[in-house]
């Protein structure tokens, strides 16, 4: 165990480092370690232990007895009491929120304020969320021809493997076990090599909470040793997987062996669109959050901002004062608005897209550069006159880069949104209902907001159209990701 190192951490503590398989903390089979580092000061944070196809099959043969054992404590568990369960989840993670936030910002990068005021408070709610549904989930009776009683019984579907990514580590965490423990799977989790740290204090509160030895297993690790053993096992029923569409390849093709069910949650190249009629204040405000929060690292970023003609000099105008003025820094001053992003990959892919957008000839009016000489800080960027086959409006950039698009009419606007490989989110700003409602109808996007941006509850369905995804998270379809339903008919003669 490694102890935290930022001076500002209020809640000094020793830091959970290891592997989480069938209730026990172990170091790794290959006794390997990788190191965890701080994107702010590029220091190592701490040496975890680094899980490879070995540790991977012995978590997923915990996570089978635990599922297997019809005696055993997870599968005697009462529906409603495995709502208790993780309701108790909840509220340890609760009683130790500021702890949390910060490890998060401290492993991440991201503003302490964010942490405490995003994070946080949807990690918390999306487990009584699904808390609640645990004894709520049942079947139906089907009116079939003859004289028969049929049935449908919802059933979990037993081990899930769960593959995460680094921009919101906590909160994937809920997202990925919220519906699969309510339902009654038991999962092996993958985090992310870049942000381990809170997973595991997550498992360490699991344990308190209560959760039988083998429900929740957590082997961090790399991609194509650890992840890729995960999607391989015969014994894993299903992958949920959310990161970048091109892993997502990887993963439907190497799960095609062992035919599992997937769930995938991937890229974006989401369209916000402002008409001249919106509340001009709340379209610039709410575009500057839906692209710039959490650094710019969000799948459902605004990243392509179309702005119709007539507001566009006033909208480019208010978005360059207020970005210039954005405060960058430590992400432990309360004042910090953007943090680093997540490492030096990251940080170079998305210098990299700066320059392709300075020389394919859009006009930088914001940003455009590192921010200081440590930590992987970029200021935030705007690109005006950016066409739609430019790489800046195309490729996902997942970083503080905002390229701006002029439009004139609704059916352009809505031809060109649609000129992307990807469908994750969409917005419209406008004070005309019915044409928000219409947009609506139209854009290829699993997720609408209008005249608002990023709004976020775990009771409503996430994912993605096209190449941005299969199949929903949050809300009651997300239990479908972790349900087999059996069809039982009886012969009343
Ligand atoms: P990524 O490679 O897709 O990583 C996501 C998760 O998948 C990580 O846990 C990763 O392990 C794991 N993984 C990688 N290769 C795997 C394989 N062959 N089999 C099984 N699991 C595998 O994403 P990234 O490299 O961190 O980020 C690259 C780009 O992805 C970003 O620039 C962004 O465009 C996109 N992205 C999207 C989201 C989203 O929320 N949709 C989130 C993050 C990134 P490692 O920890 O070893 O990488
Ligand atoms: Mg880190």
């Amino acid at each position: 165990m490694a102890t935290v190192t930022e001076p500002r951490l209020k809640t000094r503590r020793a830091l959970q480092t290891k592997l989480l398989i069938d209730g026990q903390w172990r170091d790794s089979v290959s006794g390997k370690t990788f190191a965890t580092v701080n994107p702010a000061t590029e220091e190592v944070i701490a040496e975890v232990a680094e899980g490879d196809a070995a540790d991977i099959d012995l978590a997923v043969k915990a996570a089978r007895r635990a599922f297997d054992d019809q005696r055993g404590a997870w599968r005697k568990m009462d529906a409603r009491d495995r709502g208790h369960l993780m309701s108790r989840l909840a509220d340890l993670i609760e009683e130790n929120k500021d702890e949390l936030a910060e490890l998060e910002s401290l492993d991440n990068g991201k503003p302490i304020n964010e942490s405490r005021t995003a994070d946080l408070p949807l990690v918390i709610d999306c487990f009584r969320y699904y808390a609640g549904w645990a004894d709520k989930i049942h079947g139906q009776t089907i009116p079939i021809r003859g004289n028969y009683f049929c049935y449908t019984w919802r059933e979990p579907v037993g081990v899930a493997g769960q593959i995460i990514p680094w921009n919101f580590p906590m909160l994937m965490v809920a997202w990925k076990w919220g519906p699969a423990l309510a339902m009654g799977c038991t999962v092996v989790l993958k985090p992310a090599e870049q942000t381990p740290l809170t997973a595991l204090r997550m498992g360490e509160l699991a344990l308190e909470a209560g959760y039988p030895p083998g429900v929740i297993n957590i082997v961090p690790g790399f991609g194509p040793t650890a992840g890729a053993a995960l999607v391989a096992h015969p014994e894993v029923e299903k992958i949920a997987f959310t990161g970048s569409t091109e892993v997502g390849h990887v993963i439907m093709k190497d799960a095609a062996a062992t035919l599992k069910r997937i769930t995938f949650e991937l890229g974006g190249k989401s369209p916000n669109i402002v008409f001249a009629d919106a509340d001009m204040e709340a379209a610039v405000h709410g575009s500057l959050f839906g692209l710039y929060f959490n650094q710019g690292q969000c799948c459902c970023a605004g990243s392509r901002l179309f702005v119709q003609d007539k507001a566009h000099d006033e909208v480019v105008e208010k978005l360059a004062a207020i970005v210039k003025a954005r405060k960058l820094g430590n992400p432990f001053d309360p004042a910090t608005e953007q943090g680093p992003q997540v490492d030096k990959t990251q940080f170079d892919r998305i210098m990299s897209y700066i320059e392709k957008g300075k020389s394919e000839g859009a006009r930088l009016v914001a940003g455009g550069e590192r921010h200081g000489d440590k930590g992987y800080f970029i200021k935030p960027t705007i690109f005006d006159n950016v066409k739609d086959e430019m790489a800046i409006a195309r490729e996902e950039i997942f970083g503080p880069v905002l390229s701006v698009l002029r439009f004139s009419d609704i059916d352009e606007v809505v031809e060109r949104g649609h000129m992307t490989e990807y469908g994750l989110a969409a917005a419209v700003w406008t004070r005309d209902i019915a044409k928000a409602h219409a947009i609506a109808r139209r854009l290829h996007a699993g997720t609408v907001w209008v005249n608002c941006y990023d709004v976020f509850d775990a009771g409503a369905p996430f994912g993605g159209y096209k190449r941005s995804g299969i199949g929903r998270e949050l809300g009651e379809r997300g239990l479908d990701a972790y349900t087999e339903v059996k069809t039982v008919t009886v012969s009343l003669d």
